[in-house]
């Protein structure tokens, strides 16, 4: 059995209309700022794929640096969303207590390059980082601040290699892209919460654990199909929606969102999506 570990670097909280939107459209993406509803604090995970060809690490998560997030002139940034981490819940500290030093990690993917998830990347001097080509143009530059990305905060030697899925379908999702020889673990295309989105796939004995990203901020919302308060196009999220739960109905899929406080048990103990309750959930 192929071993994938979780990470939780530290915390985050958001608008409870960032994770549950309301409305469609600009109604949709500008409610949280009109919301004084906070979430309880949510996890924010790192994951840790021990490949037999070379340990792959997904997303990085959050870094110290976030605290700092308050005082940005960003309105995201400022108003809507609050961090808790410290430096020693940063990826790279606790990939070594698990025995894993910056030279082991082989390959680092990232499911977008939103600051919960790009905040680790300064303990990867060493490995292969891979991104979405439409992310990555989506995320530099004086045009990603304004989008509320840190590139300011990306590492000096930051340079990674662009990421092209290619229109072969993998499932239920129309671009796809194999990370490793074997064929096992394979970045699909999962476009809403920002438009060039990945999930990563770990086909194992059997079992489809769905490193997700921020498709939802959790189970629930992806098998109510509710669009986040982030995502641009409703349709496109939708979409994304269905085609995860379609593979659900089609084998037995463990989906593991970034933020969603189950997750990590979920992985531990290999607890498949059950849509048996369908929309009621
Ligand atoms: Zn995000």
């Amino acid at each position: 059995m192929m071993k994938v570990h979780a990470i939780q670097t530290g915390t985050v909280r958001i608008k409870s209309a960032q994770v549950e939107g309301r409305g469609r459209g600009l109604r949709r993406r500008l409610a949280p700022f009109a919301d004084r509803q906070w979430t309880e604090w949510l996890p924010t995970y790192a994951w840790v794929i021990d490949h037999p060809e070379g340990i792959i690490v997904v997303d990085t998560g959050q870094g110290a640096h976030l605290l700092d997030s308050g005082k940005s002139l960003h309105p995201y940034l400022r108003w809507e969303v609050a961090f808790r981490v410290d430096a020693e819940e940063e990826v790279g500290p606790q990939l070594r207590a698990l025995g894993v030093g910056p030279r082991d990690v082989k390959q680092v993917v990232l499911t977008h390059l939103h600051v919960d998830h790009d905040g680790g990347l300064g303990h990867f001097p060493h490995s292969e980082i891979l991104v979405a080509r439409g992310e990555l143009r989506t995320a530099r530059g004086w045009a990603g601040r304004l989008r509320g990305y840190l590139p300011n905060r990306w590492p000096s030697w930051f340079s990674p290699v662009p990421l092209d899925l290619t229109a072969e379908p993998w499932g239920p999702f129309a671009a796809s892209r194999r990370l490793t020889k074997a064929g096992n673990v394979i970045a699909v295309a999962t476009p809403g919460h920002t438009a060039d989105h990945l999930s990563v796939v770990v086909e194992d004995e059997g079992t489809t654990v769905f490193l997700a990203g921020d498709t939802s901020y959790n189970e629930q919302r992806m098998l109510a199909g509710q669009v986040d308060g982030v995502s641009a196009n409703d349709d496109l999220a939708s979409a994304t929606l269905d085609a995860i739960k379609h593979l659900a109905r089609t084998r037995p899929t463990v989906y593991l969102p970034t933020h969603d406080p189950e997750s990590a048990g979920r992985l531990t103990s290999r607890r498949v999506v059950d849509d048996s309750g369908g929309a009621a959930r």
